[in-house]
């Protein structure tokens, strides 16, 4: 029986694409031994000049049928891809990463572990006020076996002319409540200058959404050996997240918790939207502890609870949240704030769902 033609014919392209597979891969590999050479002579890999005689000679060459824009068109793809494959071999591996450091950060901070696998509440007042209110909430962690304080003495607000914080006076007010009842605090921190007085005062540095990619901020509080809570930006992806925190690393602090706190999306009816798939996410990424603010990301009290026991089933290391003795008059915050009972009620049931313990002190 005779051979049907357009058998033979598949045949034989069959055979060229296997040779041209080879041929693409032949050439992949030279590009990727050529990259690893430009990398030791510090040669920058995309050269443009290049690329154009490559497309040069091919043109030049080219007797059809394909037109030079198809061979042109084909032939970037081509280079395009092995630029890639360059661009993989050639990515750093992130301090921040977990193919760096598989096993987990943790910080331990006046006795109180973060990262340790029993999560944290970290919660107190959006504002520094006044000692006594602050006094007031603390009074209660103790109570509760809470052992974080948190609390806002450089406040970044949006208007000018909102209350702004009470500045150092307020750390010293933390400071002296952290003393007094042994509780571990933690305070956001907006200039660079502002962290060495900082560290004196506070147990954690925080640097808040607004500051995330404050780069000076960061680089500063990496030269830093003091603890750094970094909330992710409003807008921020995960990606400019994790290199945010990369800028505190790569100076040498390896002390940093990250902190989802809900971004910025077209939904309403919260006052940002919590991304809780940034938590496993950021776990899987990173060695470092992660926690969620379920305050800021919700801006409402009905969504405290459910929003906690959701961080800490996904794996979060722990919940911040704000509560404030008479969140009616509080100068920050006050639609959202908990009052002591409110935010007692929250912990009772964070403690019966199984999710949350409390801290033997
Ligand atoms: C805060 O925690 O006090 C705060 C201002 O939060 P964020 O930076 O997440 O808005
Ligand atoms: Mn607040």
């Amino acid at each position: 029986m005779a051979h049907d033609p357009v058998e033979t014919m598949r045949k034989q392209i069959d055979e060229i694409n296997l040779e041209i597979l080879a041929l693409i891969n032949k050439r992949a590999a030279l590009v990727q031994d050529l990259g690893k050479e430009k990398l030791k002579q510090g040669i920058n890999r995309f050269d443009p000049e290049r690329e154009r005689e490559m497309l040069n000679l091919l043109v030049e060459n080219n007797n059809g049928p394909f037109t030079d824009n198809t061979i042109r068109h084909l032939f970037k793809q081509i280079f395009q891809a092995s630029l890639d494959l360059q661009k993989s071999e050639n990515k750093k591996v992130l301090l921040v990463s977990r193919k760096k450091q598989p096993e987990d950060t943790v910080l331990s901070i006046k006795g109180v572990e973060f990262g340790g696998g029993e999560p944290i509440l970290i919660a107190g007042p959006c504002s520094v006020e006044s000692y006594e209110q602050v006094r007031a909430v603390a009074e209660n962690h103790v109570k509760r076996g809470l052992r974080v304080l948190r609390g806002g003495a450089f406040k970044p607000r949006t208007s000018p002319y909102d209350f702004q914080g009470l500045g150092e006076e307020g750390l010293k007010i933390l400071k002296r409540i952290g003393d007094e009842f042994n509780l571990v605090t933690i305070s956001e921190i907006v200039t660079p200058s502002d962290l060495e007085l900082a560290t004196q005062y506070i147990d954690v540095i925080q640097i808040g959404a607004r500051n995330m990619q404050n780069f000076e901020l960061l680089k500063a509080a990496g030269r830093l050996n003091h603890p750094v809570l970094l909330k992710r930006g409003l807008s921020a992806t995960i990606e400019e997240f994790i290199y945010a925190a990369e800028y505190i690393l790569s100076e040498g602090n390896t002390q940093v918790m990250l902190c989802e706190r809900g971004i910025r999306t077209y939904e309403k009816a919260t006052r940002n939207t919590l991304d809780i798939s940034a938590v496993p996410l950021l776990k899987q990424e990173t060695h470092l502890p992660v926690f969620v603010d379920v305050t800021h990301s919700t801006g409402r009290r009905d969504l405290l609870l459910p929003t906690a026991k959701a961080g800490l089933a996904v794996g979060a290391d722990g919940v911040m949240l704000e509560v404030h003795p008479d969140p009616d008059v509080a100068l920050s915050d006050a639609k959202q704030q908990v009052n002591i009972p409110q935010f007692n009620e929250i912990v009772d049931e964070l403690l019966a769902s199984g999710l949350y313990k409390e801290a033997k002190v």
